[in-house]
C-alpha cells in the first residue's frame, strides 16, 4: 500500500485525475488547446463563484500572491497585512521584496484576525490601498472570518488581496459576493490536482489598480497586465504569455469537472464531515485540539501535543508503523502540534479510519 498523504497539501489525488499527467504532450497553443484552456477557465470560475477574469498563473501559490500584489500596488505604496500566523508572515515577505510600504498588525498564532482592528486601522490611515489577508491560515488551521473583514475593507474602499490557497474549493468563498479583488489559490490542495498552478481572479476594481501601477511594474512574467495582454491579443490561439505544463492543465480540467460534479453542497459536507470525524475520534482517545472548533476550519485538524504525548513521537508513529503522513509545526509550534489535513482523498473515509486507527494503536501502545 502506498504512503497515505493526510498533509495539507499537496495533497492524494484521485486515480482518474492521475491518469492525465500520462496523455502525450501538446502544444499550449492551437484550437484544440484553447478549447481545453477555455472549459478549464470557465470551471475554475464557477467554483471562485465569481464572473471576473480569471488566470491559471504557472507556479506556486505564492508567485501568484507576489504577481497579485506586484501588479497592483506600487513601490513604496502602503499594504495592510494583518497576520495571525506563518501564511501571513509569509505575505509580509512578499511585500516587502516587492518594496511595498507594509502596515503590520499581529494577532498570536491561534486566534483569528479581528475584522474591527482592521476597519478601525483603515480609518485612521488613508494612505492604506490595499490589505492583504490569509483566509485559512494552514499554520494553525484558523479559519480568519473573511466576511466581515471583506465588508470592512470594501466598506473603506480598499483592495482586497486574498489567499485563499487552503480554502478555495473546499468551504464556502463567494468571492464576488464578498468582493475579493484579487483571490489566489493552487491546484494542489483543495482543488485536488497536482502541483503547478495557480488560478487567480481579478475584479474590474484590481484591474484599475493594475493600470494605474503599469508604470511602475517590477515584473514581466509575474504581471497580469502580461497575462491580460495575450489573453486579449493571442488568446484565440495562445492564450498565456509562456509555455504552460499542459499535462497538469489537462489532469485540472478532469479534476474540476469532478469537483463540479460533486457540487458545492456535497463537497463542503465531505471536508466537514472528515474534520468532525477526526476531532471526535481524537477525543475519545484523550487527545484535544490545538484550537476550539469554532474558530478553526474544517479543511485541517490541529491536534495539541502534551508532555506525556509528544506530537512528533505521534507524527513519527504514523509515518513508521502506518505509512500516513501528517504534518508537524511551523517555527514556535515546531514539534509542539500535529496538522492532519483533510483535503483531497485524505477527506474519504478510508483515509479518515486509517488514520484513526494509527492514532487508537499509538495511545494503547503508551505514545511511544
Ligand atoms: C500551502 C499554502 C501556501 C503556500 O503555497 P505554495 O503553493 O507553496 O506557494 C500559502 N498560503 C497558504 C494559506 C497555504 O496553505
Amino acid at each position: 500500500m502506498p504512503q497515505k498523504l493526510m498533509i495539507p497539501g499537496p495533497v492524494d489525488i484521485d486515480d482518474e485525475v492521475l491518469a492525465e499527467m500520462r496523455t502525450p504532450s501538446m502544444p499550449h497553443y492551437g484550437a484544440s488547446w484553447v478549447r481545453i484552456y477555455t472549459e478549464v477557465i470557465q470551471g475554475l470560475k464557477r467554483l471562485f463563484h465569481t464572473e471576473n477574469d480569471l488566470f491559471l498563473l504557472v507556479g506556486p501559490g505564492s508567485a501568484a500572491m507576489e504577481a497579485a500584489m506586484g501588479s497592483a500596488i506600487g513601490p513604496d505604496h502602503r499594504i495592510l497585512i494583518p497576520s495571525n500566523g506563518f501564511f501571513g508572515g509569509r505575505l509580509r515577505e512578499v511585500a516587502s521584496a516587492l518594496r511595498l510600504d507594509v502596515v503590520p498588525l499581529d494577532v498570536p498564532w491561534g486566534q483569528p484576525l479581528d475584522p474591527d482592528a482592521i476597519r478601525s486601522t483603515l480609518r485612521q490611515d488613508g494612505r492604506i490601498q490595499a490589505v492583504a489577508v490569509v483566509h485559512h491560515e494552514t499554520s494553525t488551521g484558523v479559519l480568519n472570518p473573511l466576511a466581515e473583514i471583506a465588508s470592512a475593507v470594501k466598506e473603506e474602499g480598499r483592495l482586497l488581496i486574498l489567499d485563499a490557497v487552503s480554502s478555495l474549493g473546499g468551504m464556502p468563498l463567494p468571492v464576488d459576493e464578498w468582493g475579493v479583488d484579487l483571490c489566489v489559490t493552487v491546484s494542489n490542495k483543495c482543488l485536488e490536482a497536482p502541483p503547478g498552478l495557480a488560478p487567480i481572479s481579478v475584479s474590474e476594481g484590481a484591474w484599475r489598480a493594475i493600470d494605474a501601477n503599469a508604470a511602475h511594474s517590477r515584473s514581466w512574467f509575474l504581471n497580469l497586465a502580461t497575462w491580460r495582454r495575450y489573453l486579449q491579443e493571442w488568446g484565440s490561439w495562445h492564450p498565456t504569455p509562456t509555455t504552460v505544463p499542459t499535462q497538469v492543465i489537462l489532469a485540472l480540467r478532469k479534476s474540476v469537472q469532478r469537483l463540479l460534479a460533486e457540487g458545492d453542497e456535497a463537497r463542503f459536507a465531505r471536508h466537514r464531515a472528515a474534520a468532525e470525524a477526526v476531532r471526535q475520534g481524537i477525543r475519545e482517545l484523550g487527545l484535544q485540539t490545538f484550537i476550539p472548533d469554532d474558530i478553526a476550519s474544517p479543511l485541517v485538524t490541529v491536534i495539541a501535543g502534551r508532555e506525556d504525548a509528544q506530537a512528533d513521537a505521534l507524527r513519527r508513529y504514523l509515518q513508521v508503523k502506518h505509512d500516513i503522513m501528517v504534518s508537524g509545526g511551523l517555527e514556535d509550534l515546531a514539534g509542539r502540534i500535529v496538522r492532519v489535513g483533510h483535503m483531497g482523498r485524505a477527506s474519504s473515509q478510508e483515509y479518515v479510519e486509517a488514520f484513526l486507527t494509527g492514532v487508537r494503536e499509538w495511545v494503547q501502545a503508551g505514545c511511544p
